[in-house]
């Protein structure tokens, strides 16, 4: 089947919701590497911050066939045991209580929105605050919360008492009608954009002021990736509860809700709930995560960090009208750029290095968190080259 007659019968078959890259069909995988018709791509985006482990880890790949051969789908009427080897995984690397298990990151969103109403509604509280400049996800709570008019655009009204603000505002819109505030720590779609220690102070005061719960959204920066469990870790924020998604479940849909237990009691049963949540092919792919983290992982994610973010700082100082700001913590970097970045992407694309670009002016890397030095070496190589020229 040629790449072209793939694209002509995807037009006709499918939504047009997606712009693909022009890198051909994929026709197989291997570790940081996507193969095509076209050949062989590293892949420093890993599946939007999915494949942490790469994509044909061997681990991942035993553990969902052992499991297929148990069961996929059971539903959430029956006691499974991958949802708690995962779950009692993610207690020990937090220190949190209680797990609720979905599919998908805006699912985890939706979920935690609906789980801080609940626990607020005795005391009359239901606002609940984003900030500006960030990303939740595409369902209607999630889509509430965000400022950017491309994702909200045509889709109004949105979900009453649920809306965006500053971080300058936050402490006149806040009241004791606030059940929760959500942050991404570290803003992925947004540009990179670490949250400022002003604003997580004033979240601080906002959350014993009026016991606001703050909910912390880690769906593109939670499971190591910035060589903490969760990026929350390095500000001293403690959230109420925690969206997580992406890289939880191994490579499979999964997404999760965490909470301390006096939060978590507030979702009795059948007040909230799945048909798919936790299902055990995502359960236990997701483990095999953990059990890397558990086994070491952020140390190497760590040692690789400061030596990559120093080279990419080296970088910025020799092309400063083409490099601007280098942002982030761990595997979760963002380049800003001085110029447009879309040539950049695409001059790196030809030499085979798939990148990613976020709020028009920053190239984003979340590689997977097992890329080797050598394969990020190969990125400093293209990126040298195309930006010298
Ligand atoms: N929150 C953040 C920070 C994200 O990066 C994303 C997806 O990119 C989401 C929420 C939505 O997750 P999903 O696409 O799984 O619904």
């Amino acid at each position: 089947m040629t790449d072209a007659s793939l694209a002509e019968r995807e037009s006709a078959a499918l939504f047009h919701t997606y712009d693909r890259l022009a890198i051909g069909a994929v026709t197989h995988t291997e570790g940081c590497t996507i193969y095509t018709e076209k050949g062989a791509y590293l892949d420093l985006i890993s599946g939007l911050g999915v494949n942490a482990l790469g994509y044909s880890h061997p681990g991942v790949i035993r553990a969902i066939e052992e499991q297929a051969h148990k069961y996929l789908h059971l539903s959430n009427l029956y006691l499974q045991e991958p949802q708690i080897v995962l779950a009692e995984k993610i207690k020990k690397l937090s220190g949190y209580d209680k797990v609720f298990f979905c599919n998908s990151g805006t699912e985890a969103v939706e979920g935690a929105i609906k789980l801080a109403r609940k626990f607020g509604a005795p005391a009359g509280k239901y606002e609940v605050f984003g900030l500006e400049n960030a990303f939740h996800g595409r369902t209607y709570g999630a889509l509430s919360l965000m400022d950017k008019l491309k994702y909200r655009e045509g889709f109004s009204p949105l979900v009453e008492g649920i809306r965006c603000t500053s971080p300058d505002a936050l402490e006149s819109v806040v009241s004791e009608r606030t059940a929760a505030i959500i942050l991404e720590v570290i803003q992925g779609e947004g540009g990179i954009k670490v949250v400022s220690a002003q604003t997580v102070a004033l979240l601080k005061t906002l959350q014993e002021r009026y016991g606001v719960l703050i909910i912390a959204d880690e769906i593109q920066s939670g499971i190591g990736r910035t060589g903490t469990f969760f990026a929350f870790e390095k500000l001293g924020l403690k959230p109420d509860i925690i969206v997580s998604a992406k890289a939880v479940g191994g490579g499979l849909p999964l997404g999760a809700i965490i909470s301390t237990d006096r939060v978590a009691a507030a979702f009795t049963p059948g007040v909230h709930g799945t048909t798919f949540g936790g299902n055990a092919l995502s359960c236990v792919a997701g483990a095999v995560v953990l059990e890397e983290i558990e086994n070491g992982l952020m140390d190497r994610i760590n040692e690789l960090s400061s030596w990559f973010f120093g080279r990419l700082n080296e970088l910025k100082a020799r092309f400063p009208k083409t490099i601007g700001e280098v942002r982030g913590a761990g595997l979760m970097i963002g380049i800003e750029c001085v110029i447009d970045p879309k040539p950049i992407h695409k001059a790196l694309l030809d030499r085979g290095i798939i990148t990613n670009v976020t709020a028009t002016n920053v190239i984003r890397l979340l590689p997977p968190l097992v890329v080797t030095k050598e394969e990020l070496e190969s990125f400093l190589e293209a990126f040298e080259a195309v930006v010298e020229q």
